[in-house]
């Protein structure tokens, strides 16, 4: 049988990871997050994170042709069901991932859009922490650490993503409407989009989602 695809879409910080982390463990989809995984090859100085953070340090995105192969090679590893988070970004990737999804035995099920207003946006990205050794993430506001801006996993101080300083911010919104918008368009004409209000707190969102992808609450 084909195993299903989900797509988290929605601005930065609207909780696409947080939401695909809580339904990867209570469903057993691989959480495939494709900021998670340029940070990361950051962190291991690799080709690809060279390459990658001149981009994301100023909030811009990485190309398709880079992201394209990217995608390819996870999903060519991965054996369950997957929810893709921050992929796809451009009208471009959009329409190369469902081949891509076929050839290798997944169903595009459902592009599920988190949406937020502007300035809750701002305010949940300058909140958010996470930590440089084992990536967690935190909100001071809505998910703070036990001890003060310290990991709870690891115990190592907290550190602000360097693309959630204001003025990357702004970039990043920009971004997203000029190039991320249109892949909402996109989802819509096929009949493949649903759109969840990401306001009020994790466990309400998470039951809209729950409730838009048809799954039952364990
Ligand atoms: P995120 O953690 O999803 O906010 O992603 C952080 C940064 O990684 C973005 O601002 C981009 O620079 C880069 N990135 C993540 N996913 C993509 C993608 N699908 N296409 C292009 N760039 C991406």
């Amino acid at each position: 049988m084909a195993r299903i695809a989900v797509l988290l879409m929605g601005p930065p910080g609207v909780g696409k990871g947080t939401q695909a982390k809580l339904l990867a463990e209570k469903f057993g989809f691989r959480h495939i997050a494709t900021g998670d995984i340029l940070r990361e090859a950051v962190r291991k100085r690799t080709k690809l994170g060279k390459l990658a953070k001149s981009y994301m340090d100023k909030g811009q995105l990485v190309p398709d042709e880079v992201m394209l192969g990217l995608i390819d090679e996870v999903l060519a590893e991965t054996d369950s069901d997957v929810i893709l988070d921050g992929y796809p970004r451009t009208v471009v990737q959009a329409e190369n991932l469902e081949p891509t999804l076929n050839r290798h035995g997944f169903v595009l099920k459902q592009a599920v859009f988190i949406d937020v207003p502007d300035d809750e946006i701002v305010r949940r990205l300058s909140a958010r922490r996470i930590c440089p050794k084992c990536g967690a993430v935190y909100n001071l506001l809505t998910q703070p650490p036990k001890n003060d801006e310290i990991c709870d996993n690891c115990g190592t101080k907290l550190i602000m993503r360097d693309d959630d300083r204001p003025e990357v911010i702004m970039t990043r919104l920009r971004v997203y409407r000029d190039q991320t918008k249109p892949v909402l368009d996109y989802y819509k004409s096929r009949g493949l989009l649903k759109i969840v209000s990401g306001e009020g707190n994790i466990e309400e969102v998470h039951q809209r989602l729950l409730n838009v992808l048809g799954l039952k609450q364990l």
